[in-house]
């Protein structure tokens, strides 16, 4: 089959690989139709993660039809359309039986930290991800969820991660309405989150980014007020617009960055143009109200980054973060795609087939051509 392949910070490629193939009796093979690709991907990309090894298959947003499945799986047959939560989980452990999948104890034993995810280094066990023409799904009983007919393919596929994530980040600030919550990074993840925050009732969104038309789309799509911080001291601006106090809430939506020298990556200092690994996040931590709560959903990787820690504790905010159980949301966030309120596709402005990764790779990272979210259409 043909599949992604890391080649090196910077670089990927499509290859020939070998199909996959059942290697558990509860494992399912996908034929991909849809893959996504993450702000996550980028950190792979980047040489971020640790253990991200040369010709690995990245990719874990994935949709497609079940192409064979192994002697104990019951719940899909061939045939089906499939939506693949990017969390790998067993759904019987301690934490899959309280609704922590990203907590799972059994698909990434060698960790104490990380589950299993797909296309994530190994790091969160080495599976190959689905950006390629077929892939392998562990448990797939558990995990995967069928497809209603006339969901689309883009419709579904930020199911699998980006949508559910956005979601949390605006659950986890335990809104009660009328709240005003800062959104720090506009890219697919902070976009989710500023129109979750809207559903779970906030009263007031504003966006922080630096990439103009992503601050349009915060405005429009998400009806948010925008801040560019690169024209703004962002913390006077967000002080300036809630009383002098700081928002109720802050949602950190960008992650490890990988602009700037490893000195500033390593500080997390801003410096104009570019920002360093933590900024986002300890301007969460500045930009949020006494007592209020800083909810943090951007992955970080190693060096270790600068935290003010202090901060947040001299201000006794309340911090919340977590990879994001994806599973344990997907009939609720499916009602809202269906409804009409959550209109996910509209984010989804590029498409690729598989051959063209490393363009889309590329327009994606670089946020070139008003490229809010890519995705490959392997079979196109
Ligand atoms: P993205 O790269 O498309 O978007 C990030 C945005 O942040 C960009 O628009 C960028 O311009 C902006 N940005 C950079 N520095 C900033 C700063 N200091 N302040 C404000 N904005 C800044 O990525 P995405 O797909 O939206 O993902 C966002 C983050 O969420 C990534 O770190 C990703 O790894 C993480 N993520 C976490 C989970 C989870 O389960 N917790 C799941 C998916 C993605
Ligand atoms: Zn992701
Ligand atoms: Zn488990």
């Amino acid at each position: 089959m043909r599949a992604t392949s890391y080649e090196g910070p910077y670089r990927i490629a499509v290859k020939d690989k070998p199909d996959p193939r059942i290697e558990h009796p509860q494992d399912a093979i996908l034929r991909v139709t849809c893959a996504g690709i993450c702000g996550s991907d980028l950190h792979l990309l980047h040489g971020r993660v640790p253990d991200t090894r040369i010709g690995s298959t990245f990719g874990h947003e994935i949709v497609g039809v079940v192409e064979e499945v192994g002697p104990e799986v019951t719940a899909v047959s061939r045939g089906d359309r499939l939506v693949v939560p990017f969390n790998i989980s067993c759904g019987a452990c301690y934490f899959c039986s309280r609704g922590l999948t990203a907590c799972c104890e059994n698909t990434n034993p060698s960790s104490d930290v990380a589950c299993g995810v797909y296309g994530y280094s190994h790091t969160t066990g080495g599976y190959d991800g689905g950006q390629a023409e077929y892939v392998r799904v562990p448990f797939a009983d558990v995990d995967p969820m069928k497809l209603p007919d006339g969901l689309s393919d883009l419709q579904a596929v930020p199911l699998a991660d980006a949508y559910p994530t956005g979601y949390q980040g605006a659950e986890m600030c335990g809104l009660e309405g009328g709240e005003t919550v800062v959104v720090f990074g506009a890219g697919p993840v902070g976009l989710y989150a500023m129109r979750s925050a809207w559903l779970l009732g906030a009263g007031r969104v504003i966006a922080v980014d630096k990439v103009g038309y992503r601050l349009d789309f915060a405005r429009r799509w998400a009806g948010a007020e925008a801040i560019d911080f690169e024209d703004a001291d962002v913390i006077t601006a967000i002080k300036d617009l809630t009383d002098g106090r700081g928002a109720d809430a802050t949602i950190e939506a960008v992650g490890c960055e990988a602009a700037g020298s490893p000195m500033q990556r390593a500080i997390g200092v801003y410096v104009k143009g570019v920002a360093g690994s933590a900024t986002a996040l300890n301007w969460c931590f500045h930009a949020t109200k006494k007592g209020g709560t800083v909810s943090v959903l951007g992955v970080f990787g190693p060096p270790m980054a600068l935290v003010d820690f202090g901060t947040a504790m001299n201000k006794c905010q309340t911090i919340r973060t977590g990879q994001c159980s994806v599973k344990r949301y997907l009939p609720q966030l499916l009602e809202h795609v269906q409804a009409g309120r959550m209109p996910v596709e509209e984010l989804i402005t590029h498409r690729y087939p598989l051959e063209e990764a490393s363009r889309a790779y590329h327009t994606f990272a670089q946020k070139e051509d008003g490229c809010v979210k890519a995705v490959l259409l392997p079979g196109t």
